[in-house]
């Protein structure tokens, strides 16, 4: 169905029940105000002549408008295009003129971002940009006013001409590896997959999600937002950008059952130094998901945030984004040490990346899906879209991964990320899972560096546990004797404060091997 039409049964079904609350403002909606605030910014985008189709771009931190914006756009169908708030003036004019944004909502300024500044900036070299709407300034204002003279018929006839295949989102992959690509999503794509990632992790309108995650990434659009609204429960935002202080404050505030994060947020909260003075027994479950989830941090956010049922989710952008995902029931085992089974609807297969044939159980090689999920492609990039999904519309993930004899899968990292030494291949996952043991260490990422011996030699950077005595590279190469195969052992060690990351918070492994290439 269409995403209009599933947030119309959860209205009807629970006007009462509490939909939505934006913590650093205090306000809140219960179901039937948020139908009724979403259909406001709907006939206010209808009276600024938005057509089926057309780009809408939000460029904003979290609020309680990027969801009504995300939910009007959708009811009138229009592709709401997602924009990183890090970018700065060239990836905006890059994004805006790529992918052809007629309308753009967003913030002003937050903390260094001047965003009304560089948008000024670019305006002029944007050809199809016509209309800059600011949240919280008369423009957001002026929208919602010209829209009362939009009649509920002209409302619902639009949305009567909608498609759950209609394309309804342009979202742009974390950067990670390269340049962020426009991944072009339907109804159908990531409604779907909202709901089932919902009902693996059994959502009712009982639920309340706390979303430290970013909205502009399909974490906190789809997995969060559509997963708790196609199960009426409700979405709570703890602050604006990630801060781990106010995301257990708003845990305890808003007695919520389910928290997300990428495993670096969840590490930053159980660093804090008052982290035992949170109550967070409403806590039921969770999901992590977005790179590596280490077993120590797993069973860490089991033990000691109440999360009993935490799942794991693996995924990507172009396939909506989860294809799959531990179960409740799963054992600690399989919920700390796999990313889980399929989802219903999606097909995954293993295939060595050099002769595309299927590799038998047990053995690493690149994960390719199928199914609903698959997106429609790479905004006006066929090429790339060739190159990613392949005539029989499987999409090639580049994530190298093993399925397991019980069905549950495990990543193994990035083809990308592999590190060859010696004509030997290192998985960097396997080294940072055993590293993460130590009880100095509190993250750690491990990369090959060039070297004329080897091709490619192995360099831990650490970022120690509060606290921690300093660690030297004797030490560890000590704690690694015995229990990693020599070849596996880091030649080099790096302390560091952080790391390089993308909004959504994953490491960019690219600038750490940058950083540290030349030695
Ligand atoms: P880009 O494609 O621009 O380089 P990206 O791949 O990080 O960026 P996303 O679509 O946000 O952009 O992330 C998908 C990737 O994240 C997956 O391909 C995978 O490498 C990684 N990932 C997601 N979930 C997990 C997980 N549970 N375990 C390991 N890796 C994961
Ligand atoms: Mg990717």
């Amino acid at each position: 169905d269409t995403i209009g039409r599933n947030l119309d049964r959860a209205v009807a079904a629970h006007p009462g029940r509490e939909a939505l609350v934006d913590v650093p403002t205090g306000r809140r909606w219960t179901y039937a105000e948020f139908g009724a605030a979403v259909d406001e910014v709907a006939r206010g985008l209808l009276a600024k002549s938005v057509a089926k189709g057309d780009r809408v771009g939000i460029w904003a931190v979290n609020c309680a408008e990027w969801v009504l914006v995300q939910y009007a756009t959708a009811r009138i169908g229009a592709i709401m295009v997602n924009i990183n708030p890090a970018y700065r003036v060239h990836e905006l004019e890059y994004v805006l003129n790529q992918a052809g944004i007629e309308v753009l909502v967003a913030s002003t300024e937050y903390r260094t971002s001047d965003y009304s500044r560089m948008i000024g900036q670019v305006r002029g070299k944007c050809r199809a940009l016509r209309d800059v709407i600011y949240i919280g300034e008369p423009s957001w204002q002026r929208l919602i006013d010209i829209g009362r003279d939009v009649s509920d018929e002209r409302l619902a006839t639009r949305e009567a001409a909608l498609s759950c295949d209609d394309p309804v989102n342009i979202q742009y992959t974390s950067g990670t590896t390269g340049f962020p690509k426009g991944a072009t999503l339907s109804h159908h794509n990531i409604l779907n997959n909202g709901y089932f990632v919902g009902e693996t992790i059994r959502y009712s309108e009982q639920d309340r999600i706390c979303l430290p995650v970013p909205f502009y990434h399909c974490f906190g659009m789809v997995m969060g937002n559509l997963a708790a609204t196609s199960h009426a429960a409700c979405m709570v935002i703890p602050a604006p950008a990630f801060d781990p202080a106010a995301t257990l404050r708003a845990v305890e505030q808003e007695r919520c059952t389910s928290l997300y994060g990428v495993p670096t947020m969840f590490i930053a909260e159980l660093e804090l130094a008052d982290f035992d003075s949170y109550d967070l027994s409403t806590l039921r479950t969770g999901i992590m998901a977005g790179s590596p989830c280490p077993v120590e941090v797993m069973k860490r956010v089991v033990a000691e945030m109440h999360m009993a049922e935490v799942s794991i989710c693996y995924g990507m952008t172009e396939t909506s984004p989860v294809s799959t995902q531990t179960r409740h029931d799963d054992d600690l085992e399989r919920r700390t040490g796999t990313v889980g089974r399929v989802l219903p609807h999606i097909e995954v297969k293993i295939v060595d990346p050099a002769t595309g044939v299927t590799v038998p159980r047990g053995e690493p090689g690149e994960l390719c899906t199928r199914g609903y999920s698959v997106m429609l492609g790479y905004w006006e990039q066929p090429d790339k879209t060739a190159e990613a999904v392949d005539a029989g519309r499987w999409m090639h993930t580049g994530d190298l991964a093993v399925m397991r004899e019980d069905d549950c899968v495990q990543i193994v990292g990035r083809i990308k990320d592999m590190i060859i030494r010696g004509g030997e291949n290192v998985y960097p996952r396997e080294i940072e899972e055993f590293l993460y043991s130590h009880p100095k260490i509190a993250d750690v990422q491990v990369i090959g560096v060039p070297d004329e011996k080897y091709g490619e030699e192995i360099l831990a950077c650490v970022i120690l546990r509060d606290g921690a005595e300093p660690l030297t590279h004797g030490e560890l190469v000590r704690y690694c004797q015995g229990r990693l195969a020599h070849f596996k052992v880091p030649r080099q060690l790096r302390i560091v404060d952080s790391f390089p990351m993308t909004v959504s918070g994953k490491i960019r492994k690219v600038e750490l091997r940058e950083r540290f290439a030349a030695g």
